[in-house]
């Protein structure tokens, strides 16, 4: 019997099975008291917290920043993100009064760039609305760019001590393991279940924000992913999935579709004294308000360009098209790609790029294309730090030309 076929069984909780529930909040919620529960998270919580800087001060300002950050982003990653944003724009005022390529530039690397977009436009909300202090209800919250329900729970329970359930990855995994649920965590029927037992667990509790807190770390420390420490767990003795010897058949995700596969082709222009012609993008979209070196998609013709090897004859038109809408003239002939691939969520891309030198006249003569929101400049090498960039294009301008500060190799 496989691990799978025991934890469905049991799962179901059926009168007389082994994972019967112990008490309480009424059937397949809780596998114990939620007092009980909420007061031996909170006691482990207070031992075992991890010291982590936005834990210090405990403004809405700062515990909006981190959490944002934290979407999708390791901690330790986030913590040195976090310490240059806070020196740079200690309070919400100094964030709101930067300019989108200055915060866009400090973003670069953290990925996910409508998130920097959309803390900027809320700080300058929260500066022309709401006189430079943040909404205290989540109803409030939730009226700002890019917050939304996690953000808006987190703020209002962390910050403002409302009795908020603030649902994550861990959150989920934590409780669908504690109650031994399989229902799939991707679907509103796990979000409605991890949400009503999070919410029983803060508002059975005189300190909801440590509930919350708790319950994340609980998962990022002891309940992870894999091997979790069921040892060292204040909740092993309610836990049904331990009970089963099966934590890790939890949770549930329904089957996700594939990643769609993108090719793009890409032309590093460098003048002669060795400058580089970025575009800003549009601010919608993926990577939006970035930037980057004129780059397309190309065309796919053959059902899942992204993985073809060679690079395509749509690839070489592509890189001519580029340079042709830019008033540019493009060779006859073209240097072999440089091939760089990159692992989105939801994309696989692989972009196909070519440098190319320009004489000082073409360079001189370049413009942005006419449309709209795009912009370009020529910018020194060292100057991309100064605005945003992702990280699938600092790793192309690395693999076509070097890491920062090597010999140009034109
Ligand atoms: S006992 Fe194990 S599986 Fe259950 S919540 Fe704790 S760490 Fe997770």
């Amino acid at each position: 019997m496989t691990h799978r076929s025991r934890t469905k069984s049991s799962a179901g909780a059926a009168p007389g099975a082994p994972l019967v529930a112990k008490t309480t909040m009424g059937a397949s919620t809780l596998p114990d008291d939620a007092a009980l529960l909420a007061a031996q998270l909170s006691r482990w919580f207070a031992g075992a917290a991890r010291d982590l800087p936005w834990r210090h001060d405990r403004t809405p300002y700062r515990v909006w920043l981190s959490e944002v950050m934290l979407q999708q982003t390791r901690v330790a990653v986030v913590v040195d993100y976090f310490a240059r944003f806070t020196a740079r724009f200690p309070d919400v005022g100094a964030l709101a009064a930067a300019s989108e390529d200055d915060v866009l530039g400090l973003w670069s690397g953290l990925g996910y760039y409508s998130r920097g977009r959309n803390l900027h436009k809320a700080a300058r909300v929260v500066v022309d609305e709401h006189g430079g202090r943040f909404p205290s209800t989540r109803d409030g919250l939730r009226a700002l760019p890019g917050v939304g329900d996690y953000t808006s729970a987190a703020i209002a329970s962390l910050a403002f001590g409302e009795s908020a359930a603030v649902v994550d990855g861990n959150v989920h995994r934590v409780l669908m393991r504690l109650c031994a649920d399989d229902t799939a965590i991707d679907t509103p029927a796990g979000q409605r279940a991890t949400t009503a037992r999070a919410t029983a667990l803060v508002t059975a509790t005189s300190s909801p924000a440590t509930v919350n807190e708790g319950l994340m770390e609980l998962g990022a420390l002891v309940c992870a992913p894999r091997a979790p420490s069921c040892g060292a767990c204040p909740w092993r003795r309610s836990c049904r999935a331990h009970d089963a010897g099966a934590p890790e058949d939890y949770p549930v995700k329904a089957r996700r579709p594939a990643r769609r596969a993108l090719r793009v082709a890409a032309v590093v222009l460098v003048d002669e004294a060795g400058h580089l012609w970025l575009e800003r993008r549009a601010s919608r979209g993926l990577f939006g308000g970035l930037w980057e070196p004129p780059g397309t998609v190309v065309p796919d013709d053959a059902g899942d360009a992204a993985a073809t090897a060679a690079t395509t004859e749509a690839t070489t038109e592509a890189w001519r098209g580029l340079l042709v809408a830019r008033g540019l003239t493009a060779p006859s002939t073209w240097p072999p790609a440089v091939v760089v691939q990159r692992t989105l969520t939801h994309r696989d891309l692989r972009f196909d790029v070519v440098v190319v030198p320009l004489p000082a006249d073409a360079a001189r003569a370049l413009r942005p294309l006419d449309s709209g929101e795009l912009d370009g400049r020529w910018l020194a090498r060292g100057a991309l730090g100064a605005v945003g960039t992702s990280t699938a294009v600092r790793a192309v301008l690395e693999a076509a030309l070097g890491p920062p500060g090597s010999p140009r190799l034109l």
